[in-house]
């Protein structure tokens, strides 16, 4: 069916594509960050509690032993200088052994933990050097020796600074120590504040994307209803004009049957042939043929606007020549100027190309009716004036055109009345002539299947100009049109 090709038309609104998209890129941000934050804080985390148990704590515990041992270094001496033990001398290469061997462990964690203790620990493990090769160089007096010369012996000075060494390095792996703590605290904390803004921003983007998501339900739920009820209506309207169009068939068919055998029988009775008739019964027989025939106008015509509405008026399409076409026209309704004490005039430019690719008898159809109407509506002494014009200044659309204007110094029509003349059967209220409110309506559709259209200006009490609008087409062969 013709009307339903227009549901189709009708798309629920499109909302715009980036108005949900912004949010929802914000939500799979907010949940991307919430992912990457505590892996990053995490890995940070662990790194400095590593830093902590596999470097500083056992170099605190290595460096604790190197304490340890030297005390026990300078114990040892202490008991050979005393007792010539050669087992306290045993004791202290031990122990300075020992030492020696803690050295390079220690090194390799300090290095973990910054130049600063390395350097404490080179320091340390200098001085400590330093302090063996002076007691083994020491040139340890064999008996009565004074203090003074024990404490020299000890190389006791050495021994102390050895020993501040050692406290130094401990006092930076206990600040290294400390210094990580305090750092992986910090990290927790603006990952907490990080978390928590995460968390609100994110909440914030889903509650816009699911208030969007119902906006863009509850749009296309209308959208849908709305297409639903247009559905309906096209049907019914649809289902209507198919009532309307049966109706009229029917009925045209059964009334221009018996109206066309009635006009048989009235030209009958007028050709004389069952008898002469008097004066006054040849004129009785003339009014009947002419309401007949007004009747049978009125069913073709009905019968034109049902072939419009349901699509079944075929188009036979070829190239007209519209100057003839038009004098054709006019002098169709030469005879009713003449009665009405009118002359309608042509004027067209001979040399101009004015053949159009169109239907020629729907061409006419509508010419005759608005020369009918300029006739119709133009008291004597009035004018007709028919003019036509290929590509006039004004056309209803771009392209190409003739404008076939008809225009008369009739009874015009009054402005809030130019666009509804065009509706089925409305007439101007107090028009006067004979008519049923159906060629202009009739008239127009057909122009517009043609491709064109019918408009018109009007000034009341002093004319109107109607004007046929038809696209030209160029003709190459019998075919059809080369292009639009
Ligand atoms: P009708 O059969 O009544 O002429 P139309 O559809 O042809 O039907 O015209 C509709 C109405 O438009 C007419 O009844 C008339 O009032 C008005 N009309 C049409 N043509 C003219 C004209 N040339 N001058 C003034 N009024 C006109």
């Amino acid at each position: 069916m013709k009307n339903e090709s227009r549901v189709r038309i009708f798309r629920p609104p499109n909302p715009s594509r980036w108005s949900g998209a912004a949010p929802s890129a914000f939500v799979i941000l907010a949940l991307l960050a919430l992912l990457l934050v505590p892996m990053l804080v995490q890995g940070r985390v662990d790194r400095l509690r590593q830093e902590i148990e596999e470097s500083a704590e056992p170099s605190r515990a290595l460096l604790a032993e190197v304490q340890y041992l030297l005390a026990r270094q300078s114990s040892a001496v202490r008991g050979y200088l005393v007792t010539r033990s050669p087992d306290q001398l045993d004791q202290y290469t031990r122990f300075v052994a020992r030492e020696n061997q803690i050295y390079p462990e220690l090194e390799a964690h300090a290095a973990e933990l910054g130049a600063s203790i390395v350097g404490d620990i080179a320091e340390l493990r200098a001085l400590s050097m330093h302090w063996h090769e002076r007691l083994m160089l020491a040139d340890l007096p064999e008996e009565s020796i004074t203090p003074e010369a024990f404490e020299a012996a000890l190389e006791q000075e050495l021994y102390l600074r050895t020993l501040e060494a050692a406290g130094r390095a401990d006092l930076a792996l206990r600040g290294a120590v400390l210094e990580r703590r305090h750092e992986i605290r910090r990290v927790e904390i603006t990952a907490g504040v990080a978390y928590f803004l995460l968390f609100v921003v994110g909440l914030g983007a889903a509650v816009a994307v699911a208030m969007l998501n119902a906006r863009i339900r509850r749009l296309a739920e209308e959208a849908n209803e709305r297409r639903l009820e247009v559905e309906r209506a096209l049907d019914e309207t649809a289902r209507a004009l198919e009532g309307r169009a049966s109706l009229i068939r029917g009925f045209t068919h059964d009334v221009k049957n018996p109206l066309g055998a009635a006009d048989g029988f009235a030209d009958l009775l007028a050709s004389g042939i069952r008898g002469e008739l008097t004066e006054t019964q040849a004129e009785t027989v003339a009014r009947i043929r002419a309401a007949i025939r007004g009747a049978i106008e009125i069913i073709d015509e009905l019968l034109d606007l049902s072939r419009l509405e349901s699509g079944g008026l075929h188009l036979r399409r070829e190239a007209v020549e519209l100057g003839s076409l038009t004098k054709e026209a006019i002098r169709h309704q030469a005879g009713a100027a003449a009665r009405e004490g009118l002359e309608i005039t042509l004027r067209v430019d001979e040399n101009e190309d004015l053949v159009a690719y169109t239907d020629r008898d729907r061409v006419r159809q509508v010419l005759g009716n608005l020369l009918s109407n300029a006739v119709k509506y133009t008291p004597a002494p009035g004018t007709v004036v028919v003019a036509i014009h290929r590509n006039p200044s004004d056309p209803p659309r771009a392209g190409s055109w003739v404008a076939i204007s008809v225009t008369d110094s009739g009874v015009g029509i009054p402005k809030e009345e130019l666009e509804r003349i065009f509706d089925e059967f409305h007439r101007v209220p107090g028009s006067t002539g004979r008519g049923h409110g159906l060629g202009l309506a009739i008239s127009r559709r057909v122009a517009r299947l043609l491709g064109g259209d019918v408009t018109v200006r009007s000034t009341l009490g002093e004319g109107s100009v109607f004007v046929l609008w038809l696209p030209i087409r160029d003709v190459v062969e019998e075919g059809g049109p080369a292009h639009a």
